[in-house]
This record gives structure tokens, C-alpha cells and sequence, in this order.
């Protein structure tokens, strides 16, 4: 199955870090199809922290789901992200932004990831290594949403 995951970091050795966890996830995920460039952000929601780095990488993944999220969250822990402020500083962050063309609601999985169509530095980096994704609620692709938010925030 293809997936899409998305990373950030702003806190400590960022580029490192992602390198990093791409690394990991390459070993423990599948086959990494294509890594966007990793671009500097500023940060969401709560803003009294340091900038991101932010991208996505397109994987070739016989994971579940499921496991797929834990994997993702055993590579956080490892590289040891903190999780105090919701929103806050990590070392690294991993969301599962598509998984194939699946809707998976449960209280802890949302994939699509909730707010990834309202968020340019997720849009951006998709837009580049798979912008022909099609998001299975809107029925848009990716560069379509991510040209709707470009031109809506002008
Ligand atoms: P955020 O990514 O919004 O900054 P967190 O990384 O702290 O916040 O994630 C909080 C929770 O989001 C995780 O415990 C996880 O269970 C949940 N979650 C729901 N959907 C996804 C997804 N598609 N990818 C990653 N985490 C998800
Ligand atoms: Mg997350």
C-alpha cells in the first residue's frame, strides 16, 4: 500500500533528526518512493516556539494501519520527542496523512490526518512528491486543495 507521512521537527539537530527518521522508517515502514525537500516553517497553533522543518515522504508499506501509527510513534519515542504542550516543541513528529485511498475514523486514527488540508507545510510537501493523490473525503487531489489554500489565503 502507498502512504504518505508527513514529519516535522524544532527542536534540537532538526535536519539530523529527520534524516534520521527517515532512516527508521525505511527499515521498519517500507520502501521510501520519494522524500520531498525539507522546508522551514513557522509554528501552528502555538506559537511561542522555535521554527520547524517540515516535509513528506511517499512509502511502499505492507503495514497495517494500525501498526503503521505505532511504528510511527516507536520512531518518535526513540528519537526522543517530548510531548507537553499539545501543538508544542518535538524532536520529531510523524503523521500519517494518507494510507491508500482509506477513511479510518476511530477515536485515536484519523487518516486522511484531520487537519492536513488546512495546513500549506503538509499540502506544499505533498504536492510535490504525489501531487495526482486523490483525498478520498473531498474527492480532490492534492494539488487541487493545495492551490485552493494558496489562493485562499491571498
Ligand atoms: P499533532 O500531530 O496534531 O501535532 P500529536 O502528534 O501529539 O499531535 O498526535 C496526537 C495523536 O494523534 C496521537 O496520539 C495519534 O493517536 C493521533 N492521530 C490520529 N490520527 C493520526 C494520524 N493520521 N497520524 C498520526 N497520529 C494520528
Ligand atoms: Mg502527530
Amino acid at each position: 500500500m502507498k502512504a504518505i507521512v508527513a514529519f516535522g521537527s524544532n527542536m534540537g539537530q532538526r535536519q539530523e533528526t529527520i534524516e534520521d527518521a527517515l532512516k527508521m522508517m525505511e527499515e521498519r515502514v517500507g520502501r521510501i518512493l520519494a522524500v520531498s525537500e525539507v522546508i522551514e516553517t513557522e509554528p501552528y497553533g502555538y506559537t511561542e516556539q522555535d521554527n520547524f522543518l517540515n516535509g513528506a515522504a511517499l512509502l511502499d508499506t505492507e503495514l497495517s494501519p494500525r501498526r503503521l501509527l505505532e511504528v510511527l510513534q516507536g520512531i518518535e519515542a526513540e528519537l526522543g520527542r517530548v510531548r507537553l504542550i499539545h501543538w508544542g516543541p518535538r524532536t520529531i513528529d510523524l503523521d500519517i496523512i494518507f494510507y491508500g485511498d482509506e477513511i479510518i475514523d476511530e477515536e485515536d486514527l484519523h487518516i486522511p490526518h484531520a487537519d492536513f488540508a488546512q495546513r500549506t507545510f503538509v499540502l506544499g510537501p505533498i504536492c510535490e512528491i504525489a501531487p495526482d493523490t486523490v483525498d478520498p473525503r473531498s474527492g480532490k487531489t492534492v494539488r487541487r486543495l493545495y492551490e485552493e489554500l494558496i489562493g485562499g489565503e491571498q
